[in-house]
C-alpha cells in the first residue's frame, strides 16, 4: 500500500491509490478526512482561509430563524497570478480535471470514484472554503450542469457514502443560482447547519402522507421542503416538483437543492429561481454577483466592501445585516407571497 507523504512530492497518483484504498477500508469519510489534512499540511488550504472569514448572526423574530452573513476575507485579498510557461493547455473550464496538472496547482489533489454505476466522479477541495471540509463534487465528464431528478439521486448516493455530509446543488441557468453553467458539479459540506434548516412549515402550506411530510417554508424565498426516512420516495417526489416547476419556464424556471439526512430522515430542500428575480438594485454595492445555493439558504457571502462607500457599507452589514440578507432572498423569490397557497395546491397534487 502506498505510504502518504505530506508533501508536494505525493503524486496525484499516488494521492489517488491511496485515498482509494482507505476509502475502500474504511469509507469514503476517511478518504475525505486525509484529502483535507493533506491540504492543510500543504497549504492548499490553510487556517487564515479557514478562520479569517469575518461572521455574522441576525437572530429573525419573524420567522425565527438565526440568518447568518460571512465576508469571504482570504478570496477578496486574492489576486490569481496569470499562468507562465509554454504548453498551457486550454482547458474547458475552472473545473475540469485537467486543472490539477497546471502551473500554479501544485498543491491540488483530486480523488476520482465512481458515485453511481457507470458514473465517475472527482472530489476537490475549494481553495476558498466557506467552512471546513467544503468539497466540490464534479462530473469527470464535460457535460453542462443540470437540475433534475437524477441530480437527487448523486446527491442521495454521495450523503450514503459520507454519512454525516450534506449535499448541495446549484441549478443550470445563470442568474438563478448557477456557478459554472458548462460543467456539472454539487457543492458538499460536512455537518453544515444552514438558516433555512430552522424554517417552520407554513400551517396552510403543510401536508402530510402516510410516509412523507411536505410543504413550503416560512422563509424569504419560496422553498419546497419534503421528509421522509424514504430514500427513493425523496427522489421520486423531489424529482417531480422539479419538473413540474420547471415545465412552468421552460429553460428559466429551475431550483437549487440541499439533502441531509437527520436521525432517520432525509430533508430535502427545493428552492425555487427564475433569473428575472435578482437582488435589488440597492443591495447591489455589497452584493453584485449572482447569488448561490448558500445565500438563498440564509447564509449570505459577500466580498470585503471595496471603494469610496466602503464604509458605509460596513456599516450597513454589521448594524443592518438582516434587512440586506432577507432582502437579498426575498429579490431572488420567483414566487410571490400570496401565490404560496396556488404553489402548495399544485405540488400536493403530486401526492
Ligand atoms: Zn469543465
Amino acid at each position: 500500500m502506498t505510504t502518504l507523504q505530506n508533501d508536494l512530492s505525493f503524486s496525484q497518483a499516488e494521492m489517488q491509490a491511496y485515498l482509494q484504498n482507505l476509502s475502500q477500508r474504511q469509507g469514503l469519510n476517511a478518504a475525505l478526512k486525509a484529502l483535507f489534512d493533506w491540504s492543510l499540511a500543504v497549504g492548499y488550504i490553510t487556517p487564515a482561509k479557514l478562520n479569517d472569514n469575518k461572521r455574522y448572526s441576525y437572530h429573525d423574530p419573524e420567522t425565527g430563524v438565526n440568518f447568518k452573513t460571512q465576508i469571504n476575507i482570504a478570496r477578496s485579498l486574492y489576486s490569481p497570478k496569470p499562468l507562465e510557461g509554454k504548453n498551457i493547455p486550454k482547458l474547458h473550464c475552472p473545473i475540469c480535471i485537467e486543472n490539477q496538472t497546471l502551473p500554479g496547482k501544485e498543491d491540488l489533489r483530486v480523488f476520482q470514484f465512481e458515485l453511481t454505476p457507470g458514473r465517475q466522479f472527482f472530489l476537490q477541495l475549494t481553495p476558498f472554503p466557506l467552512y471546513p471540509y467544503h468539497f466540490v463534487l464534479i462530473a469527470c465528464d464535460r457535460v453542462p450542469m443540470i437540475m433534475e431528478r437524477q441530480s437527487i439521486h448523486d446527491l442521495m448516493r454521495f450523503i450514503t457514502l459520507a454519512p454525516g455530509f450534506i449535499g448541495c446543488s446549484n441549478s443550470d441557468v445563470e442568474w438563478a443560482g448557477a456557478s459554472v453553467l458548462v460543467h456539472h458539479h454539487y457543492q458538499v459540506f460536512k455537518a453544515l447547519h444552514l438558516p433555512i434548516m430552522e424554517a417552520k412549515w407554513i400551517k396552510e402550506c403543510y401536508g402530510k402522507k402516510s410516509d412523507i411530510e411536505f410543504g413550503l417554508l416560512d422563509f424569504p424565498i419560496a422553498c419546497c421542503k419534503l421528509k421522509t426516512p424514504l430514500a427513493d420516495m425523496i427522489i421520486e417526489k423531489g424529482g417531480q416538483i422539479i419538473q413540474q416547476w420547471k415545465a412552468k419556464d421552460l429553460g428559466r424556471n429551475t431550483c437549487n437543492l440541499i439533502l441531509r439526512k437527520i436521525d432517520n430522515d432525509y430533508e430535502l430542500y427545493i428552492l425555487f429561481r427564475n433569473p428575472d428575480f435578482r437582488t435589488p438594485p440597492a443591495l447591489t454595492p455589497i452584493k453584485s454577483e449572482g447569488v448561490g445555493i448558500i445565500e438563498v439558504a440564509g447564509e449570505g457571502i459577500y466580498p470585503v466592501p471595496t471603494g469610496t462607500d466602503a464604509d458605509k457599507l460596513w456599516h450597513e452589514i454589521e448594524h443592518n445585516g438582516l434587512a440586506v440578507i432577507k432582502g437579498i432572498i426575498e429579490g431572488n423569490n420567483p414566487i410571490k407571497r400570496e401565490q404560496f397557497t396556488k404553489r402548495f395546491l399544485e405540488i400536493g397534487e403530486l401526492f
